[in-house]
């Protein structure tokens, strides 16, 4: 589903990431871990193309994608969530996931919806579908900016869900978030997966959830992959233990 092919950027003289060699199957659950500024982020932004790469490729569903807008990466089916101020905070929960779902149907800002007078009950049923995956169909007529922390994580993952990815992307989506708060993003992680048969890919520095959740894990340590396996090949590497789990 998604490959990167010797994938380097570089802020000025500092290399972020370094010949990156990622590959995502359908289906499958990636998480990526290392130390802070490992180069985590930057990689997560360079398949959004939030960022350019200095150099290589990205290949989504076997097609390039490098020469495309964020936008477009969205309407090929890869979505992330936490992208910042993605909540309309003085519209209603509902109305927040009807214009991700407007937006993910007639492309962004919901133009080609406002030239074609097209029927608004698709975008009403994904909305609240949408609701109901990320567990807020009872808030739905609460104010965004009204929502505890964790909820509003919840919505911005709803908002992610409603553009109907085939890619997931969540760069530490339990950051700040309380125990129960964690657990409840955990476990919709898991029914989504369930559900729509999402492919993930995730960065996340909590190691329990990397290891309850993941397929396969992928270390980075300063912007090269370190090393990478199923959750018991990470556990039990020398090399993770010595760069990143302090061992
Ligand atoms: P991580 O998410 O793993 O903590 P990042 O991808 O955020 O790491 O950062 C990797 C490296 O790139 C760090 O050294 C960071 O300071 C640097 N970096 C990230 N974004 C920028 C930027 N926009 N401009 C300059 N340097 C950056
Ligand atoms: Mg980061």
């Amino acid at each position: 589903m998604l490959e990167t092919d010797g994938l380097l950027k570089e802020f000025g003289g500092l290399v972020a990431t370094d010949d990156v060699d990622l590959s995502v199957e359908s289906g499958e659950r990636v998480s990526i871990i290392g130390p802070n500024g490992a180069g985590k982020s930057t990689l997560i932004n360079l398949i959004t193309r939030r960022l350019d790469p200095t150099d290589g490729d990205i290949r989504f569903k076997g097609e390039s994608i490098v020469g495309l807008k964020p936008h477009q990466v969205v309407q090929r089916g890869v979505s992330k969530s936490f992208q910042t101020a993605s909540i309309f905070p003085d519209l209603t929960v509902r109305e927040n996931a009807e214009i991700a779902a407007l937006a993910a149907e007639h492309g962004e800002f919901g133009l080609n919806f406002l030239t074609h007078r097209n029927d608004l009950s698709s975008v009403r049923e994904l909305a609240e579908e949408t609701l109901a995956d990320v567990g807020l169909l009872d808030r739905a007529d609460t104010e965004a900016v009204d929502l505890p922390y964790g909820d509003k994580r919840r919505l911005e993952i709803g908002i992610a869900l409603a553009a109907e990815p085939d890619l997931l992307l969540m760069d530490e989506p339990t950051a700040g978030m309380s125990p129960e708060e964690t657990q409840s993003t955990v476990d919709l992680i898991e029914r989504v997966k369930a559900e729509r048969g999402l492919t993930f890919v995730l960065v996340e520095h909590d190691m329990e959830i990397v290891f309850s959740i993941s397929d396969r894990i992928v270390v980075l340590n300063r912007g090269r992959v370190i090393a990478e396996g199923t959750p018991d090949e990470i556990r039990g590497n020398p090399d993770v233990q010595e760069a990143y789990l302090g061992g």
